[in-house]
């Protein structure tokens, strides 16, 4: 038992953690604090590479003159004929101790007539620097600096220079003769203890600046994440069901999209709410209707009690049964509806005639006008075949001729054109009956609306027929159009493709 919660527990931290991680804020607050390291490092770098280039440049040049000097003041002393000069000897161990490196002087037989060391002396160095050194004098000055070893290797000649009259003298304008070269190798430790003290002090500063970039960088993620909480909170009050007011609208670009976009969201759920609860409505009113009739009608049959007669009876009961088939006949539409407004609703397509379609529809619905004079007339104008849900298309047709009948003038018509393009198939279902009214056209095809309620009662009428052929003809992607002059007549145009275009 301890262990499951022991579980749940660290299961519970580590999805704590994965969000923490995975949030755009955590994101963010990254981005900035890695591209402030990172240019702190690299500033770091160049300052540090930088200083040390520097301080080893001051340092060789430095060093070249005082070995200028130097030589100049062996080839005064003559010292390097006679190497037991006490003064030069001092200079030389002075220079060699206080730079904390080591002094070879070579004569110009490549022969070490000093070493500080005094590892050397008497033996012959015979390098590339040194040799080219001696060769060319003043412009044989060579410099190294060797990171790896941490030293600075520099190599200087002695240049003896005389005047036209073969005078010693130290003027360089004058001939050079070379003498000899002094070799110096001294230790980089000063620099690096110079470098080291910068390296510190540079990294204090960059903790303060890094310091100072978590900081802003932390301030803006919240900054820029804070609209995104906004919107979170918002939108789980309306979810919660607190409030169904739109939510504020932030003023960042995309906090703005998604609030805008969720708000319409919203509208388009309220519409479908308010049209679902106006459905629920209209269904309890209309199958009140019928059932209220026949408590009407039973009640007066059973207050009159034993004395009413037969006759009356029996006209009660064709009313009643009347009443029930109406009931049933709203059901049944009304189940049609609900399978047609189904997510995937299925046809069941099939290669059918169309003029054979409507002939059937029109024999079918002749007794009924004939019984008012109203005369049924077909044109077919093309022979067409099309890919369509037989009983659907068949339906469609039935209400908008059952239409035309109803709501006719007795001795009327009703015409049924077909036509086709190479596309399209269009069925026109034109009347001489009473027509609609302009503002009721874009009306008619909603669920339950009728132009005369107690008319369309009157003859049976269930205001679901123009809604069931509507969906129908767009579950085939087609069209259905009402075109109508009240007192004249009414056309209905369907427009249906002749193959539908599946989708993969
Ligand atoms: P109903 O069952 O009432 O006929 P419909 O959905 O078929 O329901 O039609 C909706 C309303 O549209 C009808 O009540 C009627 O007022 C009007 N209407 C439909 N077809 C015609 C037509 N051919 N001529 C005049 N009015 C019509």
């Amino acid at each position: 038992m301890k262990q499951d919660t022991y579980i749940s527990d660290s299961k519970s931290k580590l999805s704590k953690f994965n969000e923490l991680f995975s949030s755009l804020k955590a994101h963010f607050f990254l981005a900035i604090f890695l591209t402030g390291l990172a240019c702190c490092l690299t500033m770091h770098v160049l300052i540090f590479n930088d200083y040390e280039e520097r301080a080893v440049a001051v340092r060789i040049s430095e060093m070249q003159t005082q070995l200028r000097l130097l030589s100049n003041r062996l080839i005064k002393y003559n010292y390097l004929q006679d190497t037991d000069d006490p003064v030069i000897n001092a200079e030389i161990d002075y220079l060699s101790n206080f730079n904390n490196g080591r002094v070879i002087i070579i004569n110009d037989d490549l022969n070490v007539i000093k070493d500080t060391y005094e590892i050397s002396n008497g033996k012959f160095i015979v390098s590339e620097e040194t040799v080219n050194c001696l060769k060319t004098g003043t412009r044989g000055t060579f410099s190294k600096f060797d990171k790896k070893y941490g030293a600075i290797e520099l190599v200087v000649p002695i240049v003896e220079t005389k005047n036209a009259e073969g005078e010693d003298v130290t003027y360089e304008d004058d001939t050079e003769v070379v003498r000899g070269a002094i070799l110096l190798c001294i230790s980089m430790d000063p620099i690096r203890r110079s470098l080291t003290k910068l390296s510190r002090r540079i990294a204090v500063y960059e903790g303060v600046i890094i310091f100072t970039i978590i900081c802003i960088a932390y301030m803006l993620a919240q900054k820029l994440m804070k609209p995104f909480d906004k919107i979170t909170t918002d939108i789980n009050e309306v979810k919660a069901g607190y409030t169904e007011d739109s939510i504020e609208v932030p003023t960042l670009t995309e906090a703005r999209h998604i609030a805008i976009a969720f708000n319409s969201l919203l509208r388009r759920m309220k519409v479908l709410d308010d049209s679902r609860q106006e459905f629920v409505s209209n269904v309890s009113h209309e199958l009140r209707t019928p059932i209220t009739s026949m408590k009407v009608l039973a009640d007066s049959l059973l207050s009159m009690g034993e004395d009413a007669p037969i006759e009356m009876y029996r006209d009660f009961m064709e009313d009643i049964g009347k009443e029930v088939d109406r009931e049933n006949q709203i059901i049944g539409d009304l189940l049609t509806l609900v399978k047609m407004d189904k997510k995937s609703p299925e046809l069941d397509i099939k290669s059918v005639k169309i003029e054979n379609l409507i002939e059937g529809v029109l024999k079918r619905i002749k007794p009924i006008a004939m019984q008012r004079d109203i005369e049924l007339i077909f044109e077919s104008r093309r022979t067409v075949t099309a890919e369509v849900d037989e009983v659907k298309i068949s339906q469609v047709i039935t209400n908008l001729v059952e239409n035309g009948v109803k709501y006719n003038k007795d001795g009327g018509s009703v015409k049924v054109i077909l036509d086709a393009d190479h596309q399209f198939f269009t069925v026109k279902v034109m009347d001489t009956g009473v027509g609609i009214p302009e503002d009721s056209l874009e009306h008619v095809f909603e669920r339950f609306y009728r132009v005369d309620k107690s008319r369309s009662r009157e003859i049976g009428g269930t205001g679901l027929g123009l809604a069931i052929a509507r969906s129908a003809v767009l579950m085939h992607r087609g069209t259905i159009e009402v075109d109508s002059k009240l007192g004249e007549g009414t056309t209905f145009t369907v427009k249906i493709p002749l193959i539908i275009a599946t989708e993969k």
